[in-house]
């Protein structure tokens, strides 16, 4: 089957006693029995429930997994992940990892005795001098938040295969369209599904896919042990976001290629992150793991004025400034003062974080009116 198929169609049945289209949300936390352990297969809605089980069949399909699980959020869905940990054992990660992976791992995770290596993973190098007989994690993002680094999840494979190593992809900013981390090599993806899975901004929601039968039953152990699972109705509306994650996915694409090069030939602007130029230093690693560049970007202004960058964020009207990505909304944020103000600022500049930058999720508008947009607040500078 198709991606584009697989979205609407894929790991979904009707419902067998009306013939929905759409599987009911089963607002219900319990299960009769007809006698002890004689059911239906469900018993208790944290161990499993059918809206649930819906669309953690269509999470399996469209990342080409065979095993999809639904959380809370994506970080209750990383939470789970990390628990497959024994005190002593060692993550490595990027340097410019989304921040609230960041505070998971160095402030709870790090309590309970693993070790976390933060590196520039766009040189491969880098990751292959951290790995040692105690590395059980290595754990990508990519394109990564804000700077929109590309890393090479094929080479990140081919370090980790034949080593008891998981190689983890958060896959939040590609998505599945985009970017299939399992057939590249990886053993568990990872989604924030509150962005681009979900579409909407009307749900907070994580993901995990794995091929892999034994590395699911663990992490089905886990969820349902720990407990951090989304109910009914988040499963419902994330469902319901997928079956047009392609088509949105396409004009999100389209839409952050106008918007990267009307930035790039403005006279206020100074860089254009934003992995579709060819100057991107991972061009060519972007070209040969994702089927296009995606609608997220950011952007430095010439002169690197905090007051310009504020500015220009208070006047746009298309672009809502806010907290998150991925919905058919517009977005704009500013990293050194919202997701990053936790990160010194020597640290952060060290990332490329200054000032100045600001990052947008380009939304499913009228190129036009999104053009036209920044085009008003970017001549108030
Ligand atoms: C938002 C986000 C997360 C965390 O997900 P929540 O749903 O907010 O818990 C993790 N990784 C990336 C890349 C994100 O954008």
């Amino acid at each position: 089957m198709e991606f584009n198929t697989k979205v609407i169609h894929g790991g979904q049945k009707h419902d067998p006693s009306t013939g929905a289209v759409m599987p009911p949300i089963y607002q219900t936390s319990t299960y009769a029995q007809v006698s002890p352990g004689d059911h239906k297969g469900y018993e208790y809605s944290r161990t499993g429930n059918p809206t649930r089980t819906a669309l953690e069949n269509s999470l399996a399909s469209i990342e080409n997994g065979n095993y999809g699980l639904a959380f809370a959020s994506g970080l209750a869905s990383i939470d789970a992940i990390m628990k497959l940990l024994q005190p002593g054992d060692e993550v490595i990660s990027t340097n410019d990892l989304y921040g609230g992976t960041f505070r998971l791992f160095s402030s709870i995770f790090k309590k309970f005795g693993i070790k976390f290596h933060f590196v520039g993973m766009d040189n491969i190098d880098n990751i292959e001098k951290c790995i040692n007989d105690k590395t059980k994690i290595i754990w990508v993002e990519s394109p990564t938040n804000p700077m929109l680094n590309i890393i090479d999840i094929r080479k990140c494979a081919a370090l980790s295969r034949n080593k008891n190593i998981l190689l983890v992809v958060d896959n939040t900013f590609a998505t599945p369209y985009l970017q299939k981390p399992l057939d590249l090599g990886a053993d568990i993806v990872m989604h924030s599904a509150t962005k681009y899975l979900g579409g909407h901004s009307d749900v907070v929601m994580g993901a995990l896919i794995v091929k892999d039968k034994e590395l699911s039953e663990k992490l089905y152990f886990i969820q349902n042990a720990s407990g951090a699972v989304c109910g009914p109705m988040d499963s419902f509306l994330v469902l319901r976001g997928i079956k047009t994650l392609h088509v949105r996915m396409q004009r999100h694409c389209e839409n952050g290629s106008a918007v990267a090069h009307y930035l790039k030939s403005h006279p206020k602007v100074g860089k254009v992150y934003w992995p579709g130029f060819e100057e991107h230093p991972n061009h060519d690693i972007a070209k040969s793991q994702m089927k296009d560049f995606g609608g997220m970007l950011s952007f430095s202004l010439k002169g690197d004025k905090y007051e310009d960058a504020i500015k220009i964020l208070e006047n746009l009207k298309v672009f809502t400034l806010a907290e998150s990505l991925g919905g058919v909304e517009s977005l704009s944020g500013h990293p050194s003062s919202m997701t990053h103000a936790s990160i010194p600022k020597e640290e952060r500049e060290k990332i490329g974080v200054i000032d100045s930058l600001i990052r947008l999720s380009v939304g499913i508008e009228a190129e036009k009116d999104l053009l036209a947009d920044l085009e008003n607040a970017l001549q108030l500078v």
